[in-house]
């Protein structure tokens, strides 16, 4: 939680049952966080064993905003208008892709 700035406890708490109970969820976090030693000044000559990340659907971001008039499958919008939305397919709702930007919807996230 430290290495996405997230500090607030109860998000925390939140993005941490989400991964207990998404495999996607915690698949992309797993190898998000296994790049952080690269990142690291003691990280020494490990980053060349750097973990993919698993590709996202939109549908599945905290940050993506469905079509109004087709929810399920219209080209919906990010709200953070994140790098990886302006590359095709990112927000068509099922459509896989890799984004860095991808967070989980918790429970106290607005559809
Ligand atoms: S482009 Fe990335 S951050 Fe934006 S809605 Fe899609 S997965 Fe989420």
């Amino acid at each position: 939680m430290d290495a996405i700035i997230e500090t607030d406890p109860t998000a925390r708490a939140e993005y941490l049952k989400v991964c207990a109970s998404n495999p996607s969820a915690l698949a992309w976090t797993l190898a998000e966080l296994a790049k952080l030693p690269a990142q690291s000044p003691q990280a020494g000559n490990r980053s060349h064993h750097q973990t993919p990340t698993p590709k996202v659907c939109c549908r599945d971001c905290r940050h993506f905003v469905a079509s109004s008039t087709s929810p399920a499958a219209g080209l919906g919008r990010c709200s953070i208008n994140a790098p990886a939305s302006n590359r095709a397919p990112a927000l068509w709702p099922a459509a896989l892709h890799h984004c860095r930007d991808w967070r989980p919807i918790t429970e106290g996230d607005t559809p």
